[in-house]
Parts: structure tokens; C-alpha cells; sequence
């Protein structure tokens, strides 16, 4: 297929819309041409398959990180109007809301490493982690829809983190038009007990430092400094998401038939955007979106008492303020912008993060005349990075980019090629310290099992689909 695409301008390819008859748009590939040269033809395929779905707006849409996933693939964004489109389970994912939250400090380097081993067992300890892990609190009977419905606000209200954390999530943390009364017993079930733990695998907890800063003024208003200890947070609704994606998986595959879709790939299941189907799916999912903003907001309560322990004073104290979390797996109800008119779309964005640009009503007040954080973590030896959404995304990517460095080796093909000695010891002569749950996960995990997060962010800063703000690296990372 490759030889059918064409290159638009520099880091961006266009999969014409005469590939396929069905095509109903083009596609659009946001790479350099190494990455374009070593994608898999599968992961094309899937954008052309996109591309045919009703309803699809302007183009479907490769970012920097893309990769062969369950129908969509992961680091992609499509969007459909909320008139003639459909909204498809497959365009999220299994894990709903899996995100990124990035708390910052006041603290240096020098502040914390004589305790960084205290800091990271504790962590480890005082966060639970791992597959099917729980978490240590205790839901009251029917606690389980307000968190559901009420997601990190719910969180707050009952003591976990601050009022003012609630500013600098997306969506403020909730999505209002969620209905737990759409979650199945079933997911219900799977999420009271893992409520506030971080998950396994790709999942961490990880103390970084503050490596470089490439722009001053968006690092100054997000508050970010050269040389500060801050703390990501990688994590999404554990079992109560999944579950949620795989009951509406099968209300799909029903629902696309008996709404005559034509579909090229059965993983693409869907229904009309205004179909009951799309609606209950819709409030269900939202619904599980909400558990991981309690989720990680109730990390976030954790890690400050943490801190407090280990370091001896207040959270406040440290400065260990929010600086913004981001939904990278989701699909939103937006209306963006098309040759002068509203459109109203339903945003699929799978491995993408958003990136509002400057202005966007949707970013925090302090944000908005820079764009909204950008958060794409790298891999646990690598770096990290913080951009800023852009008015190129707006016009682009219907406002977003690339969510991480994405996966090149499978899980078990890493653990073939990689041993955890071995993995570890790079780790340690990096300086980085790691704490995991099994020796499995830091062989499935290692650096090498990603792309290179640095090229990644790179397309996305020169195409203009987000821009640079600092670089973070590694200090000590929690796997679960
Ligand atoms: P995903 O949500 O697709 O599973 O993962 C998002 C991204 O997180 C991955 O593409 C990878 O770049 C990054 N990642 C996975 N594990 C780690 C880790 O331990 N530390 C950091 N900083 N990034 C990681
Ligand atoms: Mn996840
Ligand atoms: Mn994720």
C-alpha cells in the first residue's frame, strides 16, 4: 500500500481517498520517513479501514506513534459527525481513560536523593500495584455509580487531593453526561476493588527531574523549572473500563448489522452517533472515563502522603501542585472548526492525547493563551516530554498528538529478547531505580520494546501539531 501514498509536506504522508472504493475520506500520517519506511502495512490498512466508516470527517489521522491495534490502530484520531457518523468502541480502546497526570514540586534533585530509596519502596507500597491488584480502600454500597458519575470530584469530596486539582484535569476530572445506570454489573464488579491502584504492565508511577526546558514562557506558565522533581502518573480504569469496552463490543457487532454498516474489518463495530447503541455506550464509557479520573486522583493523595512521610513536611509545602492530566484513550463530543463552519463531531482519539491550542474555552483559565500540557511519557530509561496543544492541531489533527513512544516489540517477543538483570543494571548505571511487581514486567517494559520517544515528539514539534516546552528524565520508577 505504501506505494500509494503520497507525501504532503515534510513528517506528513496523505493515503489518498482513491485507495479503496469505499473511502469516504483520505488518511493522513504524521511521520518522518524512517518511521513511515518501518510501519506495517496493517496499521495503513486500518487508517484506509477508518476512512470508509459513515460519517468520517475530513480525514483519518496516523500520529507520530502509530501502531497496528484492535481495529483503530493505537496513536490515531478519527472523527465523525454527530449528523451521518457512528461512535465505535474499537476507536477508545480497552482501557478508557488510560492517561497521564504530571504533579510538580518545589523540590531539587539534591532535596530528595538521599531518600530516593525510601521514596520509591514506599511509593511502591502505598500505591498498590499490579495485575488484578486492588485497591485498600473499602467502597460503601452504591459508592461505586457516584464514582462513576462524578469521577475525580468524587474523589475530592471525599479527601482525596485538593479543590483547586480539579482545575487542571481534562474535563475538570468528570464528564457530566456519564450514566453508571449503562456500566453492567459485571464492570461494576471489577471496578469496586481496584479502585485507586496503578495496574500493571505499561502502567507506572515514576519521580522524574526536570532535564531541559525548550520554552520558557509555556514552561513558566505551567509552572515547570529546570532541575524540579516532579511525578507522572500513568494509569486508566483497571478492569471496570475493560469491561465496559468488551459489553459494548458485543452490543456493537449486533447493532452494525441491524444498522446495515458496512464494515471492512468486524473489530470496527459501531452505531449511528443518535442510535440508542451509540448513546448507552457513549454515557458507559464517560462513566469509566470518570473511575480513572478518581483513579489517578486518588494516586495523587497517595503520592503527597508519601512525600510527607518520607520527606517530613506538608504537601503544600512542597509545592506538589497538579500540573495537568490528560485522557489518551477517549472519545469526546467536540465542535471544531471546518472551512468557517461548527462541526459536530465525536472525536475518537486511541493512544492520542489532545492538544488544545491557545484560546481553547476548554483549557484552563492559566493555560489558555499558551495551549493546554501535552503529556507523552517515553519509556522508563528514557525521557519523557511536556508540550502544548496548538492552533496547527486545531486545524489538523482536530486538536491532537502523539500519546507516547509506542510499542515496537510485543510483550512476549521482549521478553525473549531482553532479560530483567539486564534491563535492570542499565537501569541503575542510568541512575534510574526501579521497583516492580515481577521480574516478567521489566523484561516486557524495557526501553528497547518502544520506538524512540525522542523522534516521535520531534515529528509532532515540526509538523506544529504540538510544540516542545521541557524534556523530563527518570529518577525512580514504580512498575506494576
Ligand atoms: P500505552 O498507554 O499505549 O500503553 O502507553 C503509553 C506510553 O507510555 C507508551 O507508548 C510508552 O512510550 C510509555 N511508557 C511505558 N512504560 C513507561 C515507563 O515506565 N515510564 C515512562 N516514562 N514511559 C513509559
Ligand atoms: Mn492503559
Ligand atoms: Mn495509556
Amino acid at each position: 500500500i505504501k506505494d500509494k501514498i503520497k507525501k504532503v509536506r515534510d513528517n506528513v504522508y496523505e493515503v489518498p481517498g482513491s485507495v479503496n472504493k469505499k473511502m469516504r475520506a483520505s488518511g493522513r500520517l504524521y511521520l518522518d520517513d524512517e518511521s513511515f519506511e518501518a510501519l506495517e502495512d496493517g496499521a495503513i490498512d486500518q487508517i484506509v479501514n477508518i476512512a470508509c466508516l459513515p460519517g468520517v470527517h475530513r480525514y483519518a489521522i496516523g500520529l507520530p506513534d502509530i501502531h497496528f491495534g484492535y481495529g483503530f490502530p493505537i496513536g490515531g484520531v478519527a472523527a465523525f459527525s454527530e449528523k451521518n457518523g457512528i461512535v465505535s468502541p474499537g476507536g477508545v480502546g480497552f482501557d478508557i481513560n488510560c492517561g497521564v497526570r504530571l504533579i510538580k514540586t518545589n523540590l531539587k534533585q539534591s532535596d530528595i536523593e538521599d531518600k530516593l530509596d525510601e521514596l520509591i519502596e514506599a511509593l511502591f507500597k502505598n500505591i498498590p500495584s499490579g495485575v488484578g491488584s486492588k485497591g485498600k480502600i473499602k467502597l460503601k454500597e452504591n459508592e461505586i455509580d457516584d464514582v462513576l458519575n462524578f469521577g475525580a470530584e468524587w474523589a475530592v469530596e471525599n479527601g482525596y487531593g485538593w479543590e483547586e486539582d480539579l482545575e487542571v484535569l481534562e474535563e475538570n476530572g468528570r464528564i457530566k453526561e456519564a450514566d453508571s445506570t449503562k456500566v453492567s454489573d459485571k464492570a461494576k464488579r471489577r471496578g469496586i476493588p481496584q479502585l485507586g491502584s496503578l495496574g500493571s504492565g505499561n502502567h507506572f508511577l515514576e519521580i522524574q527531574v526536570v532535564d531541559e526546558i525548550y520554552n520558557d514562557e509555556v514552561a513558566g506558565v505551567y509552572g515547570l523549572e529546570k532541575g524540579m522533581v516532579v511525578i507522572m502518573i500513568h494509569s486508566g480504569s483497571r478492569g471496570c473500563g475493560h469491561q465496559v469496552c468488551s459489553d459494548y463490543l458485543r452490543v456493537m457487532d449486533k447493532a452494525y448489522k441491524n444498522h446495515q454498516i458496512d464494515l471492512a474489518d468486524r473489530q470496527l463495530a459501531c452505531a449511528p452517533f443518535d442510535s440508542k447503541e451509540a448513546q448507552d455506550y457513549l454515557k458507559a464509557m464517560y462513566a469509566a472515563a470518570n473511575y480513572a479520573w478518581a483513579n489517578r486522583q486518588m494516586m495523587t493523595h497517595w503520592i503527597r502522603e508519601t512525600f510527607e512521610d518520607i520527606l517530613g513536611k506538608s504537601a503544600k509545602d512542597m509545592g506538589m501542585d497538579i500540573v495537568y492530566d490528560v485522557a489518551h484513550n477517549i472519545a469526546k463530543q467536540e465542535t471544531h472548526k471546518f472551512k468557517g463552519n461548527d462541526m459536530k463531531l465525536v472525536v475518537h482519539r486511541k493512544g492520542a492525547t489532545r492538544a488544545f491550542g491557545p484560546g481553547s474555552e476548554e483549557i484552563p483559565e492559566k493555560y489558555r493563551k499558551v495551549g493546554q500540557p501535552v503529556l507523552i511519557p517515553g519509556t522508563m530509561g528514557t525521557a519523557s516530554y511536556v508540550l502544548h496543544g496548538t492552533q496547527t492541531a486545531m486545524e489538523e489533527t482536530f486538536g491532537s498528538t502523539a500519546h507516547g513512544a509506542g510499542r515496537v516489540l510485543s510483550r512476549s517477543q521482549a521478553k525473549k529478547d531482553y532479560k530483567p538483570e539486564e534491563i535492570k543494571n542499565n537501569l541503575a548505571a542510568n541512575g534510574v531505580k526501579i521497583r516492580a511487581t515481577t521480574e516478567n514486567v521489566i523484561a516486557e517494559e524495557a526501553p528497547g520494546a518502544y520506538k524512540d520517544v525522542d523522534s516521535v515528539v520531534k515529528i509532532s514539534d515540526s509538523t506544529g501539531i504540538a510544540k516542545l516546552v521541557a524534556k523530563v528524565k527518570p529518577l525512580a520508577v514504580t512498575k506494576g
